[in-house]
């Protein structure tokens, strides 16, 4: 299985990642991630994408697509995998069809969670993160005792980009940038929508319902 999670920031993609690949057992390659983890190692690539990631506006195409060709040739994905945050641009969609072409391999669905902008600002405005990777929201998932992780007891932080002037350019960027691809994959027949708005556990029973026919 090979598919796109499509959505704006806030949406809840990485949240429903995890539940996808918990029931399908396909990689989540999330493109946020691998800079992220890029800047944490202050790897060339890291160096290069670093005021990117802060100011909230998109690594070039060329970086982007560089870096998904080489992480979705790694073995994990050979059982497939999903996409979370690529593509982004009509010129990313158009490198991603010849990636997958070039290996024999097509796209399967596009999962667009589809979430108010409303929504999406009060989901990042809340988001704390834990360095071992474990998500939570101050009002909606919040840890047991304030400011630490339930799983590791670290310190939790706020993404950088979950500033609210950050918040508001990445949803700039999502509608100028990344909103058509809706279109573009509604005509090709591979958008599966599903209602992001609501609590956690009804969107992963929607995401399950559009992805467990193909
Ligand atoms: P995310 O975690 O998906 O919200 O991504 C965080 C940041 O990484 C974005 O604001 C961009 O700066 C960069 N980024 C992630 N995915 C892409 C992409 N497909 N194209 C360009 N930039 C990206």
């Amino acid at each position: 299985m090979i598919i796109v999670l499509l959505g704006p920031p806030g949406a809840g993609k990485g949240t429903q990642a995890k539940e996808i690949q918990a029931r399908y057992g396909v990689a989540h390659v999330s493109t946020g991630d691998l800079f992220r983890a890029a800047l944490k190692e202050d790897s060339d690539l890291g160096r290069t994408v670093k005021g990117y990631l802060e100011s909230g506006g998109l690594v070039p195409d060329d970086v982007t697509c560089a870096m998904v060709a080489q992480r979705i040739g790694r073995s994990d994905c050979a059982k497939g995998f999903m996409l979370d945050g690529f593509p982004r641009t009509v010129g990313q969609a158009q490198a991603l069809d010849v990636l997958l072409g070039s290996r024999g391999l097509r796209l399967d669905a596009v999962a667009y969670f589809d979430v108010t902008e409303a929504t999406a600002v009060e989901r990042l405005g809340g988001r704390l993160t834990c360095r071992c990777g474990a998500g939570y929201h101050a009002k909606y998932m919040p840890p047991k005792e304030a400011g630490k992780c339930d799983r590791c007891g670290a310190a939790l932080t706020q993404r950088t980009d979950d500033l609210p002037e950050t918040i508001r350019k990445r949803l700039r960027v999502y509608e100028e940038q990344t909103a058509a691809l809706i279109e573009e994959y509604g005509r090709r027949g591979l958008l599966r929508r599903v209602d992001a708005n609501a609590a956690p556990e009804a969107v992963t029973a929607a995401v399950f319902a559009a992805l467990d026919s193909l």
